[in-house]
């Protein structure tokens, strides 16, 4: 098995209703492949930073099996910068600030033995650059996911509508599905988002849980009811993480376990909001995880007899 992530690794300062944080360890790509890292091994990263980014992240990351020899650190830049504050309902947020630094002039360069990888995760980054990992492949991987955002398709759109083109999996947020369609209905905006290239669409919907779509089917998973939500960033990330670690271990890509992997994704975000930042992605154990995964698997069975 073997996965390969590209995306942010970042600082991140966020505010929720129940605290703030300074400069925090973020990014997509940290997220997706500390998720991942629950159901998988061999996880490969591509991404930047700048001189300014610890080791021990690095060395925390490598901790978890995140193989980091395609993690650039570019001497005299800075990292990439986020930050964010959650409206009461935790749901929505408002970006403050967002710095490229090391990423305004980022090519990547896909380290020769990591480039045949059977799974592609194109974490949320610059449409251009999730096309030039692509483009750097030697084969088609097995399945190719990507996550994007609202940022990109004001500054980007172009780069982005070609990029969605190229993928298998699309994963966006309910909001962003209806900004790329112009669809208020989600029904409809998958239609025309499947009919752009995409053989699945996932649309996530926050603390209502997340809809698995192909051309003839659908499938709905709740996201698990939690009493404590301290900081829903990252769990967008922490789903495709979950969602592309589980399939890289089972290596199945039918519709099937597909739902089983929206299930495996819903529990690993259920893990991330609970906590700041990527404090509780980083010391799960497998224990915590299995039981989590009971829980959805609770949740959800229901006896009925039509008669
Ligand atoms: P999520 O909450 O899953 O949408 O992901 C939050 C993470 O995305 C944060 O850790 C940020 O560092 C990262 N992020 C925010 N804006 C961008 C952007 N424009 N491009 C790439 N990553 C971003």
């Amino acid at each position: 098995m073997s996965l390969l992530v590209v995306g942010t690794v970042a600082f991140d300062a966020i505010e929720t209703p129940f605290g703030k944080t300074d400069k925090i360890l973020g990014g997509a790509a940290t997220y997706i492949s500390l998720a991942a890292s629950y159901f998988t091994h061999k996880i490969n990263i591509v991404s930047v930073v700048g001189d300014d980014f610890p080791a021990e992240h690095i060395e925390m990351m490598n901790r978890h099996g995140i193989d980091t020899k395609g993690l650039e650190v570019k001497q005299g830049e800075k990292t990439f910068f986020w930050s964010g504050k959650y409206h009461i309902d935790m749901n929505t947020r408002d970006t403050l600030d967002t710095q490229l630094n090391v990423l305004a002039n980022f090519n990547p360069v896909v380290p020769p033995e990591h480039r045949n990888p059977e799974f592609l995760m194109l974490g949320n980054l610059m449409p251009r650059i999730q096309q030039d990992i692509m483009r750097q492949m030697e084969s088609r991987p097995k399945l190719i996911m990507m996550d994007t955002m609202n940022f990109w398709m004001e500054i980007a759109w172009d780069d982005l509508i070609e990029t969605i083109k190229m993928v298998d999996v699309l994963t966006i947020n309910d909001e962003e599905a209806r900004l790329l369609t112009k669809e208020y209905s989600i029904v409809k905006a998958a239609k025309k988002i499947l009919e752009m290239g995409p053989k699945y669409l996932i649309v996530k919907k926050g603390e209502h849980g997340a809809l698995l779509f192909n051309k003839e089917n659908v499938f709905f998973a709740p996201a698990l009811p939690l009493e404590d939500v301290f900081d829903p960033t990252g769990a967008g990330d922490s789903f495709a993480g979950g969602f592309i670690g589980y399939l890289d271990q089972t290596k199945d890509i039918s519709f099937d376990n597909l739902k089983r992997a929206v299930i495996f994704g819903s529990a690993t975000a259920s893990f991330c909001v609970e906590k700041f930042g990527t404090e509780r992605l980083t010391g799960l154990s497998q224990n915590e995880v299995d039981d989590r995964i009971q829980e959805f698997i609770d949740l959800v069975q229901f006896d009925i007899s039509l008669v």
